[in-house]
């Protein structure tokens, strides 16, 4: 009886797993196809200054159009992505599409407006990334000092001479490098000191309860005052609620990004939500 079941469990896992790895093989296969394909979007975050209201920058965050399964999040494919190393041409896909983006946006409606654009590991590993950057602005003619690369602790742990190498490059090019997730990886406060690091990002895992837990708030008060020793700009994520927000700013924290301001948006809903004096302006001078 036992055995049998067993036996059952196996043959349920066995399926499970085939039907998990055609459908990953499929995804990956669909991948390789979508920007020549046109299925991938840019979607843009607005991030609010704290310290005198209204729109500071924006975070490119990816979307894909899937022909069959509609709207996929970056969550279900940006690690295939990263496995299969498409990640290097998508990557490099984002950051021109958002750097065009953004001089438009500067030309026009928002002159002082940041471009905010995450980079993974993988591109780290190519030795063109700084190549790939340097295009990225000369093609759209902005500024290296609007653009903020944001990495994850675990590429300063990674001792490569090649990220070294290219972390330096970035920093004298005068791009602001961001530490997103902080406080969530594995790196220690010494990489703080060693690495050309500009911005840190609050996770928004330690902003959700900030009102409710002692230890969230006074987490989120550390990396505050970290930043401010350092002189390191300081971005709160995941802000829900009013509350969060005065909280933050009170705080003396420099920056808010979440679905209170508004989520990713499309290029033309953000210009609706943000135009005239809805959204976030509202807010942001309240
Ligand atoms: P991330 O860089 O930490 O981006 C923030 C994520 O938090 C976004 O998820 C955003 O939609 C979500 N978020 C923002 N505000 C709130 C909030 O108030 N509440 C909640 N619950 N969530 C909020 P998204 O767009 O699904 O992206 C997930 C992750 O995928 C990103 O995390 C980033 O690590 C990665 N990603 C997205 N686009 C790219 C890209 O172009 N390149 C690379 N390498 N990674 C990307
Ligand atoms: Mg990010
Ligand atoms: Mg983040
Ligand atoms: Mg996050």
């Amino acid at each position: 009886q036992v055995k049998r079941r067993g036996r059952n469990d196996f043959e349920f896992f066995r399926n499970e797993m085939r039907v998990h790895v055609t459908t990953l093989l499929q995804l990956e296969r669909d991948l390789r196809h979508a920007v020549e394909r046109d299925e991938l979007e840019v979607f843009y975050q607005p991030q609010m200054d704290l310290r005198r209201g209204g729109l500071a920058a924006v975070e490119a965050l990816l979307r894909w159009h899937h022909p069959e399964r509609g709207l996929v999040l970056p969550g279900d494919f940006i690690p295939l992505a990263e496995e299969s190393r498409l990640i290097v041409p998508i990557g490099e896909w984002v950051l021109r599409t958002a750097c065009r983006q953004l001089a438009a946006w500067r030309a026009g409606q928002w002159p002082e407006l940041r471009l905010a654009v995450n980079l993974s590991p993988v591109q780290f590993q190519q030795a063109e990334l700084i190549e790939v950057v340097r295009s990225a602005l000369d093609d759209s003619g902005l500024d290296p000092e609007v653009l903020e690369l944001e990495v994850t602790e675990g590429l300063l742990m990674d001792n490569r001479d090649l990220t070294l190498q290219a972390l330096a490059d970035l920093k004298a090019m005068g791009i602001r490098l961001s530490i997103d997730d902080f406080g969530t990886g594995y790196s220690s406060l010494v990489y703080l000191k060693r690495f050309p690091v500009g911005q840190l990002k609050i996770d928004r895992s330690f902003v959700r309860d900030l009102l409710e837990d002692r230890g969230d708030a006074a987490i989120c008060e550390t990396i505050i005052a970290l930043a401010g020793h350092l002189d390191l700009e300081v971005v709160a994520e995941g802000v829900e609620q009013v509350e969060q927000l005065d909280w933050l700013r009170e705080a003396g924290c420099d920056r808010a990004q979440g679905y209170l301001l508004g989520r990713p948006m499309s290029v033309d809903a953000l210009e609706r939500r943000l135009s005239g004096d809805a959204g976030l302006l509202s807010l942001g001078s309240a």
